[in-house]
């Protein structure tokens, strides 16, 4: 059975669909296991077949229904996005992010690059010159890394 004939759920379903990406199953099990009725689909990576699959999905679906992506963020973002598209609203929509999905981090002082789990916004320290570091959303492709500033640079001037 291939990921695309489990891809849609009943007509009307309302409840929970839970989407997990790359190589989340065992964190799909985890994630709520409690007794609403919810529809599991997993796809390898967020492609145009497995988003419109997705939309599909959602389409079908009754109004009310409640979505969780889980994976890498680049995977369950696009799924977002496409989620925002079928008119799902924001509370609808739960992210979970993989948690082996760490972040890279280039200080912008050391020029350390640093791995971390905490998300964008966050605050964490510098393994390179130990300065607190707020993670920026500003990604360098050509360092692969999101760019970390000082955090407390105001007070530290
Ligand atoms: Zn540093």
């Amino acid at each position: 059975m291939t990921a695309m004939e489990r891809a849609y759920c009943d007509p009307g379903f309302r409840g929970l669909i839970c989407v997990s990406f790359g190589k989340a199953d065992s964190l799909t099990a985890d994630y709520y296991n409690g007794g609403q009725r919810r529809h599991v689909i997993h796809f390898d990576d967020a492609n145009t077949e497995t988003l419109s699959h997705l939309r599909s999905t959602i389409e079908l679906a009754c109004v009310g229904v409640r979505l969780v992506l889980i994976g890498p963020l680049v995977d369950i973002q696009a799924a977002a996005a496409v989620a925002a598209e079928c008119g799902l609203v924001e509370e609808e929509v739960t992210l979970v992010g993989d948690r082996s999905d760490h972040l890279r981090v280039f200080c912008a002082h050391c020029r350390a690059v640093t791995r971390t789990v905490e998300p964008i916004g966050s605050e964490f320290e510098c393994q390179g010159c130990t300065t607190v570091l707020s993670i920026s959303n500003h990604f360098s492709r050509r360092i692969a890394a999101y760019l970390g500033f000082s955090a407390h640079a105001e007070e530290a001037a």
